[in-house]
């Protein structure tokens, strides 16, 4: 800005402007990285892999020596094309529930030498010679609280029988000697293999080894089963497996990229992006949340009924942050009018992150307020509500009082003013009952059908003026 060419009166204006902006926070209060899978443990050992491809092939014998098998080698068609094996739970308020922490590690060295598809280092290895040969997809954000409430679910990429199935090992011991897992394993019609891995205990379909599943069908509940440091999906997979086949074991990742050299083609029907920048959730907390360390369930302090004299805490849960990208956030109040607006410029590329903001004194107005987030053209909007807010013309209504007050079924207003509507609203901040009269105005409330408790009532004027009064039932 050229501040020796601009009017002043103009200066003024842009400093007026930029103090309104700048009052509040645009740096988060709190927040940060949240790092999946820290010590970097091995999914599956290699005598529980050898262990797995051995259960494959006794399977394969059983279903062919009961002649259930459904491959046939003689017709086998093409790879399957996978669809995302994640669903959220129907109905869970989140915009989305998972990150990838690794994709499978390309380069056979170790430890310590990783390349994945896309010729980065979204892997990992070991000293001991792991190198990561699936993917890893983990519940974002409160991976635990989403595994306990079921709110992952795990669904077939592609139709096949199912070869294999453990659902009754531990899902909460947060080490490399985890024991099992509980998991799926399901044969498709080329004869390949998908490994569905680290599922909650007893959290499985109902269906047996031998019967068919389709495509997007529930398998099962992301876990932590297995040697695990928190809920995610093992995703691995395996060309044709055959007991005396060509080809058996090789192991496939499912995208195409430079640097795949297991397989040309993608096997997704729709290969997502490497790095998959989203908005996770946007929420209100009453206080910022906690993540305790595996396997305690995380204190989420999420909530969505606030008084007007709270402090709301903003939260911001990030999949794949870009650095060098920014979001704009908005605070929207009842009327629609934004109260606050500001972008938050990312300086790091994470997997997985959270932020938050906090509040307290700015809500005047009750009713449904609105925490907004746009991220490269997405949108995800959480409402919450404000109640208790004094509101404009409180000076005026003065002389307004609600009598009896504690009351038993009546109550009665008596005021200065003309009362044309009048909102009960319990502690929750749910809305009860709405009264209007535009004619005489609102003199009398009978309430008896409310149960006893403490309550509010909200009462709006003719002319628009508000007032706040709590009320007790007895
Ligand atoms: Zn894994």
């Amino acid at each position: 800005m050229k501040l020796n060419s601009t009017p002043f009166f103009a200066v003024i204006f842009l400093l007026t402007a930029y103090s309104f902006q700048a009052q509040t926070h645009f740096t988060p209060d709190g927040g940060g990285q949240f790092v999946f899978n820290e010590n970097k443990i091995p999914c599956l050992t290699d005598e529980q892999r050898t262990a797995v491809l051995n259960e494959l092939k006794t399977s394969i014998q059983e279903l062919k020596t009961q002649n259930r098998l459904s491959y046939n080698q003689a017709n086998r068609g093409s790879h399957p094309l996978f669809i995302w094996p994640i669903k959220k739970k129907d109905g869970l308020e989140y915009n989305d529930v998972w990150g990838i922490s690794n994709y499978v590690d390309q380069n056979p060295s170790y430890p310590n030498q990783v390349l994945d598809y896309n010729c980065g280092s979204r892997t990992y290895d070991t000293t001991g010679g792991y190198n990561h040969a699936g993917m890893d997809i983990f519940n974002w954000p409160f991976s635990w609280k989403m595994m306990d409430y079921d709110e992952v679910e795990i669904i077939a990429a592609a139709p096949g029988q199912i070869l294999y199935k453990a659902s009754s090992n531990f899902d909460r011991s947060c080490s490399l000697s985890g024991g099992n897992w509980n998991a799926v394993y399901v044969q498709h019609a080329d004869g390949s293999v998908a490994l569905y891995g680290h599922m909650k205990q007893n959290s499985l379909t109902t269906k047996n080894v031998g019967e068919m599943v389709a495509a997007g069908e529930f398998l099962g509940i992301v876990g932590s089963s297995g040697n695990s440091t928190g809920p995610h999906l093992h995703f691995e997979a395996y060309s044709e497996v055959e007991l005396n086949g060509v080809g058996q074991d090789v192991l496939i990742d499912p995208y195409s990229g430079t640097c795949n050299s297991m397989n040309v083609d993608t096997w997704w029907q729709n290969q997502k992006p490497y790095n998959n920048p989203n908005i996770n959730a946007v929420l209100t907390h009453s206080s910022p949340p906690v993540f305790p360390t595996c396997p305690t369930q995380e204190t989420t302090n999420e909530s969505t009924n606030f008084d007007a004299s709270a402090t709301v805490y903003f939260g911001l849960y990030m999949r794949d942050q870009a650095s060098g990208t920014s979001i704009n956030l908005k605070i929207i109040k009842p009327d629609n009018s934004v109260l606050y607006n500001w972008d938050f410029n990312f300086t790091d590329n994470y997997y997985a992150s959270w932020w938050y903001w906090y509040f307290s004194g700015i809500y005047d107005m009750n009713g449904e307020w609105k925490w907004q987030a746009t991220y490269q053209g997405q949108t995800v909007t959480h409402s919450f509500n404000i109640t208790g807010a004094l509101g404009i013309g409180e000076e005026e209504f003065n002389n307004t009082s609600i009598y009896p007050n504690p009351f038993n079924n009546v109550v009665s207003i008596s005021s200065p003013l003309k009362i044309e509507k009048a909102i009960v609203v319990d502690m929750l901040g749910k809305q009860i009952k709405v009264i209007s009269n535009n004619s005489e105005g609102i003199k009398e409330i009978n309430l008896e059908t409310l149960s006893n408790g403490i309550y509010f009532l909200n009462l709006e004027s003719d002319s628009g003026q508000r007032k706040t009064i709590k009320i007790i039932k007895e």
